[in-house]
């Protein structure tokens, strides 16, 4: 097994730095703005956007968590729903938020957790690392790093100080 360091400490905060711009850029701003990321790494990388944009803007913007466990079409799918998303979703414009986009059958059962909880104004969606392979017709608004990845033999490693002790991407050639 071979790992390559693909990103940095440094360089994943400054393409969250970058991305956080990019969503004010977008939005005019934060009005309306809230933010969902997948549990588990999803979610601290909502927080760190959260935390970009009161820095860069001076305003709170609301984070909710989602699992998307319950909503998915593949033998991953659970019972147990571990979502906290405590706010109304109705005319938000929702930033979804994850670590690794891939075949996009996680996004589109994050899509059916969003709509059962109310109807956003839209959903854009914000991923550390698109490494390809798409299976349904999903594409990532904001990206930190597009990784051209090998859909059998390589796997994208997202590692944050939160519960991995340390902040870096790593491919690795299985
Ligand atoms: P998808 O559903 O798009 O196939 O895969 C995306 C989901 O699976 C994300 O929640 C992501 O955490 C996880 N995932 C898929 N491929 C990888 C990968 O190569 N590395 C990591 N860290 N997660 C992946
Ligand atoms: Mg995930």
């Amino acid at each position: 097994m071979v790992r390559i360091k693909i990103l940095s400490e440094d360089e994943i905060r400054r393409s969250l730095m970058r991305i956080s711009h990019e969503i004010l850029e977008r939005n005019k701003g934060v009005d309306d703005v809230v933010l969902v990321g997948i549990l588990t790494r999803g979610a601290f990388l909502a927080d760190r956007l959260a935390r970009n944009i009161e820095l860069i803007e001076g305003k709170k913007v609301e984070v909710g968590y989602l699992d998307v466990g319950p909503y998915r079409d593949d033998e991953k799918r659970t019972d147990v729903d571990r979502s906290s998303i405590n706010f109304d979703l109705n005319g938000k414009i929702v930033i979804l938020t994850d670590d690794v986009l891939f075949t996009g059958r996680t996004v589109r059962a994050a899509l059916d957790g969003i709509m059962r909880r109310g109807r956003p104004k839209s959903v854009q969606l914000a991923v550390l690392v698109d490494r390809g392979h798409r299976e349904l017709p999903i594409r990532p608004d904001f990206v930190g790093k597009n990784l051209p990845t090998s859909k059998t033999r390589e796997k994208v490693k997202v590692c944050l100080k939160e519960i991995d002790g340390e902040d870096a991407v790593y491919i690795v050639r299985l």
